[in-house]
């Protein structure tokens, strides 16, 4: 028996989640338990960031192949260029398939440190995301998703030339994107709107949302600094009307508005249409499945053949 998220019109919405790879041994724990929790939910694909400059790459490598020889998971496979060679590039993309991974979503990275610093191409490396697309598409059969933002890349200096560039990653043999996380359903209408409108084509690829259920004020500062965007002087306010005005937050109210913020939003992009659901889990299970509970995961079974 599966269970799932419709629409309005029955039809199932999968969900997804991220997952990003633990510093040590506690926090490895702690990532299992959550993949275990998720597993009994059958998300559509799971996702594991790549640490900025590969900080963290013999782990992530690690657990990601874990992910898709020791659970029912699908494992998605963040790659980023940052501080690698195309040598180097080539050579990860064959560690992860010896791992069983063909699902990979291709970024072109941050500078570590510093997100908003300077960008320096890797001597060897790439230079933009669509040539990292290319590298891997011709490497072999792997499924490629690449990243998109709702209210453009922090480096894009027009949402067209944005618009553009995202084009240009899809044409080069992404089949999907991944939205950055947004705080207003508006941002990714009209992303996708502008996406079709450049190129139908391109645009008729799955731009699939992510949310991340805010669950206290310091996650409000984790999400600015992920997005690289403040959120929305209406979402700042209701979640500020929850702390209170004590100088302790009232930690429970924060976090039932962060999840009802969720909610509302996620309510919304399934009535629009999106394709899939993609949450942001800072390796925790519990926000994520509120919120899927909220919206009636779990209300509607599906009797599914057992052979
Ligand atoms: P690109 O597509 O290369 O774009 C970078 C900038 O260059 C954009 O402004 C774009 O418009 C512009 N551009 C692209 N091509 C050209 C061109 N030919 N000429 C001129 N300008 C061009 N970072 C990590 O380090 N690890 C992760 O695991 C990770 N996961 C992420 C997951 C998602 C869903 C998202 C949305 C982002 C993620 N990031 C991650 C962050 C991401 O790496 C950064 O946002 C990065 O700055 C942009 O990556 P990109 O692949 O979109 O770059």
């Amino acid at each position: 028996v599966a269970q799932s998220l419709r629409d309005r019109t029955g039809h199932e919405v999968p969900f997804s989640v991220e997952f990003n790879p633990p510093r040590d041994a506690a926090g490895e724990a702690r990532l299992w338990r959550a993949v275990r929790q998720f597993e009994r939910m059958h998300p559509a694909f799971v996702s594991m960031t790549y640490g900025a400059g590969g900080s963290t790459k013999d782990r992530t490598v690690r657990i990601t192949g874990e992910l898709a020889t020791e659970t029912t998971l699908l494992p998605v496979a963040h790659l980023t260029a940052v501080g690698h060679s195309i040598a180097e590039l080539r050579s990860l993309v064959g560690s992860y398939a010896d791992s069983g991974i063909r699902n990979l979503l291709v970024l072109r990275g941050d500078p570590p440190g510093d997100p908003l610093g300077e960008w320096h191409k890797h001597p060897s490396g790439v230079e933009y995301a669509d040539e990292l697309v290319r590298i891997v598409r011709d490497l072999g059969d792997f499924h490629v998703g690449v990243a998109s933002f709702p209210q453009g890349h922090h480096r894009s200096p027009d949402l067209d030339h944005d618009t553009r560039h995202l084009a240009a990653k899809l044409r080069a043999g992404a089949e999907y994107s991944i939205t950055q996380m947004f705080f207003d359903v508006e941002h990714y209408l009209r992303l996708r709107d502008r996406v079709v409108a450049m190129d139908p084509v391109e645009g008729a690829k799955p731009i699939i949302p992510e949310l991340m259920p805010i669950t206290s004020l310091r996650t409000v500062q984790r999400a600015e600094e992920l997005c690289g965007r403040t959120l929305p002087p209406a979402v700042m306010a209701r979640l500020q009307r929850a702390a209170g005005t004590a100088p302790e937050e009232d930690r429970a109210a924060v976090r039932a508005e962060g999840i009802q913020i969720a909610t509302e939003m996620a309510q919304r992009l399934i009535d629009e249409g999106a394709p899939c659901l993609h949450f942001i889990t800072l390796n925790f299970a519990k926000a994520t499945s509120e919120v899927l509970t909220n919206l009636g995961y779990g209300a509607h079974t599906t009797a599914t053949a057992v052979a």
